[in-house]
């Protein structure tokens, strides 16, 4: 895709403030009125997403104690299910309406004592150390300039690992056309960008960090690279 002019967060924070966020609302849910057949099928390819994320997280222990923040947490779809397994999680969205959002599903589902704690933010402008930083479907919306300094940015705060998905551009042609139908009409100002998993890893080399494992998910109409982060001097 090509780059839209001015600054892309400011009209992505928008759309996920509006109508983005009443599509993207009903997708990432259980509702089947007013969901079309592609969208139940992104659900069920985010749902993957989500579910391998999960068994890379606690692929080598188990999660409770460990601090996790989910940058980009949308309606907390993987937010929920990790602070369930005992993690200690940081929720943040640039978006107010999505973290609310995410906030209400979180008080629905989970014990006081298991509560993220919910942010406001851009991942930008995250500070802090976790043991253990997400982000999932995030980098869809930057083309890779800026991806590369969002990647650079959350493997600073992270100690131990960083998850990451994408949308890769291998199926470029394809995807490009299908993913037309998911920001139809007047929202079509926010774009849908892929990256090459080389680029990637090269924004993480420049940092001092590698890939260390990897998953591809896709069904019908949803395609991600899923990867998991490490220094270049962990043993993992
Ligand atoms: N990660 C969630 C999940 O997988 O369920 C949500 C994915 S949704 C497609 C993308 C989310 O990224 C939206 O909630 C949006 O508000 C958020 N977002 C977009 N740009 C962001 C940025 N620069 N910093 C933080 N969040 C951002």
């Amino acid at each position: 895709a090509t780059e839209v002019g001015g600054d892309d967060k400011a009209v992505v924070r928008e759309y996920f403030n509006t109508t983005g966020f009443d599509r993207w609302r009903k997708i990432y849910s259980d509702a089947t009125e007013g969901v079309n057949k592609v969208q139940l099928d992104i659900r069920l390819g985010h749902s993957k997403t989500v579910e391998k994320t999960i068994e890379m997280l606690k692929d080598d222990s188990p999660l409770a104690g460990v601090s996790i923040c989910d940058a980009g947490c949308g309606t907390g779809s993987l937010s929920i299910p990790l602070a369930r397994e005992g993690a200690v999680v940081t929720a943040t969205d640039i978006s107010a309406a999505m973290v609310d959002e995410a906030r209400r599903r979180a008080s629905e589902e989970l014990g006081e004592a298991q509560m993220p704690v919910f942010d406001v933010s851009d991942l930008e402008g995250l500070k802090g150390k976790w043991d253990t930083v997400v982000c999932l479907d995030v980098l869809i919306h930057y083309p890779q300039e800026k991806a590369d300094g969002m990647i650079e940015h959350l493997a600073s705060l992270a100690e131990r690992r960083l998850v990451l998905s994408f949308a890769p551009k291998t199926f470029y042609y394809d995807l490009l056309k299908r993913i037309g139908e998911l920001f139809p009409g007047p929202s079509k100002a926010t774009r849908a960008y892929l990256h090459a998993e080389r680029d990637v890893e090269r924004a993480l080399r420049r940092v001092g960090w590698k890939i260390n494992k990897k998953g591809l998910i896709n069904t019908q109409f949803y395609f991600a690279n899923l990867i998991e982060a490490v220094p270049v001097s962990s043993t993992a």
